[in-house]
């Protein structure tokens, strides 16, 4: 089917058309899953007579967005009973949270993110334990089939510190009762062991990324504090010999900081160089113990940044210094981590997030463009995740847009001159988001869902969740916490100079 997707405002992303890339009053047109041509639609439409019109001047019409990290939990770790506290601790109330089975948990993902406008996304499977690893991958792989989504998926593993950074010091620390429970609980891999891991990976590397399938093959290590150096090397050599892409958790936390200048004398990041596993396929998720010459080291070694401004403040990570990646040239995706500020994707609004967390006071240059944040968000995130065939309006690039109503962002008046980009990041959300095509195929038109019956499909959900069972008091948890809190702040004697300073408490 060719279509004819117009709008008052098409933000192609393309330099020719000035910095913004913005064509007013124009067209996409769609061939198959292709872009063919862009420009003005008054030119278009007499050019291309048998296209379907869609979209009409109350539209803008901009690329798909890019969550370039997320977990693919579609009801969120609140909603499902989790506690509301920094991540490591959250981890442990897992007992206390309902359940969904993995491809509808997935296919709820979808559903919200399409329905924020975002196209693609990078899932970071979060297994929960070996035996169920394969069949889990395969039903989460299923639910992107269905969902019409691209997606880089994206295999975890961890094998080792898997209660705290630490766990040999952290488990010789507690009373034997308490180690025994602990460890019966939690100092067993919930990933698949790493034969099996190469195993499940050749296979998918051979199953999927064939030319035309929206899913591609990445490889997901949970982090350098999760994974031994023997088999991030491994890691490393299959990436490059089957050319997948690797994501990373780093430094997210500074617990994590601190582990690593207490084990290995330097910041993860070094480590990881030091290994030689950054390169142009590696992106970092989180960031926010970076310093300097970490950051100097990313840009160095070509590999990009996922900036998850959102998750970072709900889980008390802190706030990454964007500013200083895009000074230092990172490469730069947004994600929402499936734990966005509003417990609902909304990538519009992580964007004015991210605009907003980096505006330190005073009137000093430096700050991020909006326009490099809508790029991030977009054909950055595309490049990062190895789809770079998409990600902007132009010829030759896959099919993957949105059309956004104008009416809440411009009513009841916009200055003409203010910048749409600008505009879409002050003032746009989720709801807005009115049309969305993947790969030339319409998913999401006019606030319906194209593929998905979605009054069934909610009805199934509902009918499928295992409610949160009551939480115990005086259970292993109960007990652990107070420990693993204690453990945590034991290990935090490093003095930290803030990227950002905000206020004066002297
Ligand atoms: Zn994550």
């Amino acid at each position: 089917m060719d279509y004819l997707v117009r709008g008052k405002f098409v933000v192609t992303m393309q330099p020719r058309y000035g910095t913004q890339g913005v064509i007013r009053n124009g067209a996409v047109v769609v061939s198959g899953r292709d872009v063919v041509e862009v420009g003005p639609y008054r030119d278009l439409k007499p050019a291309y007579p048998n296209a379907t019109v869609v979209g009409s001047s109350r539209y803008w019409v901009i690329p798909g967005f890019v969550n370039a990290h997320q977990h693919g939990k579609g009801l969120t770790d609140f909603q499902l009973g989790g506690m509301d506290d920094c991540f490591e601790i959250s981890r442990f109330a897992g007992d206390a949270r309902a359940g969904l089975d993995p491809y509808l948990d997935v296919l709820y993902a979808c559903k919200t993110m399409i329905e924020s406008g975002i196209t693609t996304c990078l899932h970071y499977n979060s297994s929960s334990s070996p035996d169920t690893y394969e069949a889990g991958v395969n039903e989460r792989l299923r639910a992107y089939r269905d969902a019409g989504m691209r997606v880089s998926f994206g295999l975890d593993i961890r094998n080792r510190n898997h209660i705290v950074y630490g766990d040999e010091e952290f488990l010789a620390s507690l009373p034997a009762s308490l180690r025994d429970q602990a460890m019966e609980r939690y100092s067993t891999a919930r990933t698949a062991a790493p034969d099996d891991y190469f195993r499940v990976a050749r296979r998918l590397a051979g199953e999927l990324g064939g030319d035309g399938g929206r899913a591609r093959l990445f490889l997901t290590p949970a982090g350098p504090q999760w994974c031994t150096e023997e088999l991030l090397r491994a890691i490393r050599r299959e990436a490059s010999e089957h050319g997948l892409g690797i994501q990373i958790h780093v430094l997210e936390t500074k617990y994590q900081r601190s582990y690593f200048l207490r084990e290995y004398g330097r910041s993860a990041v070094q480590w990881l160089a030091d290994l030689d596993f950054l390169k142009p396929d590696v992106s970092l998720a989180h960031g926010v113990w970076l310093n300097r010459r970490d950051i100097a080291t990313t840009a160095a070694k070509g590999a990009a940044l996922v900036h998850n401004p959102s998750s970072n403040l709900r889980l008390r990570s802190g706030i990454a210094p964007l500013m200083h990646f895009h000074a230092a040239g990172v490469r730069l995706g947004m994600g929402l981590d499936s734990s966005p500020l509003n417990d609902r994707p909304d990538m519009l609004q992580e964007m004015r997030l991210a605009a907003n967390l980096q505006r330190i006071p005073g009137a000093g240059p430096g700050l991020m463009p909006l326009a490099d944040i809508f790029r991030a968000a977009t054909a950055g995130g595309a490049d990062i995740l190895g789809w770079g065939g998409s990600g902007t309006l132009e010829p030759g690039k896959r099919a993957d847009l949105v059309l956004v109503d104008s009416r809440p962002i411009v009513e009841p008046y916009l200055a003409r001159h203010q910048s749409p980009v600008d505009a879409l990041i002050y003032r746009g959300g989720a709801g807005a988001v009115d049309t969305v095509m993947v790969d030339g195929e319409i998913l999401y038109r006019g606030g319906k869902h194209v593929r998905l019956d979605e009054k069934a499909f909610l009805k199934e959900v509902k009918r499928k969740i295992t409610p949160a069972p009551r939480r115990k008091a005086g259970g292993v948890d109960a007990r652990l916490l107070p420990r693993v809190r204690e453990f945590l702040e034991s290990h935090e004697e490093h003095p930290v100079e803030p990227f950002y300073k905000f206020n004066d408490a002297g």
